[in-house]
């Protein structure tokens, strides 16, 4: 009763054990316990420890019906400071490492030129950090100065420039994307459907916006008119 378990599993332990004579009283215990569990309380153990622990986790069976749009839910919203990206070849490590430790995004666009807003690829903060660090460590000629690129060939840099760093290796040169005009409800059922942690949002071409897994719950439990900031994710 406490974990609403189903009927159905009173079959699966009859054809493991073949004990025909008991399946009738087990069907009738897991029934009734049922009952009377969801006439106490509305969720079982699981959902609630889902709830408690403030898992992200999009449930596959409740429908989203709503007629809002990738640009409704996507950051930054209209008066933010504009999305924290990685140009591809003209950052240096420092520029990074600030990026780094101003922000605690999981993760950052790489784009072609701040100008441009051109998307290049995703690269994971995680990532970033271990390999500056290794870098820094093991790699000759690796100072704050030195310019990091995620190109196939370095760019073209005075002789006198301190050695480059070269982290291609480390981008996901094709995170998901949809258009600002995707309707959420197809980004919902991306994010289920792919079990994805963050999509970029796009519109002809220019990086406009990201959503996270928690930016899609944070929309749905305001549309259903909870309060978004009550749900607490660890
Ligand atoms: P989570 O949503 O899982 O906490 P993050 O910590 O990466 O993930 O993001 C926190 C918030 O900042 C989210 O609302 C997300 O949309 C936004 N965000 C994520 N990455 C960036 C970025 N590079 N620039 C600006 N905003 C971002």
């Amino acid at each position: 009763g406490v974990t609403r378990m189903t009927v159905s599993l009173v079959v699966i332990m009859f054809e493991l054990t073949g004990g025909l004579e008991y399946i009738v009283p087990l069907m009738a215990a897991a029934m009734t316990s049922k009952w009377v569990a969801d006439a106490i309380g509305r969720e079982g153990i699981y959902d609630a420890h889902i709830r408690l622990n403030g898992y992200p986790f999009l449930e596959a069976k409740e429908e989203f019906s709503h007629k809002t749009l990738a640009m409704d839910v996507m950051r930054p919203r209209r008066n933010d400071p504009p999305l924290t990206v990685i140009t591809q070849d003209s950052m240096s490590v420092e520029d990074v490492e600030t990026i780094i430790s101003e922000t605690t995004y999981s993760g950052y666009p790489v784009v072609v030129s701040r100008e441009s807003q051109r998307l290049v690829g995703f690269v994971l903060r995680r990532d970033l950090i271990i390999s500056i660090e290794n870098a820094r460590k093991k790699q000759d000629g690796i100072v704050s100065t030195s310019i990091i690129y995620f190109t196939d060939h370095s760019p073209p840099l005075p002789p006198s420039a301190p050695s480059m760093l070269k982290l291609r290796s480390i981008l996901d040169l094709s995170p998901f994307t949809v258009t600002d005009q995707t309707p959420m409800e197809i980004v919902v059922d991306i994010f289920r459907k792919l079990g994805l942690r963050q999509c970029l949002v796009t519109h002809n071409g220019k990086l406009l916006g990201i959503i996270t897994k928690k930016d899609v719950l944070k929309h749905i439990a305001q549309l259903a008119n909870q309060d978004p900031d009550s749900i607490l994710f660890n």
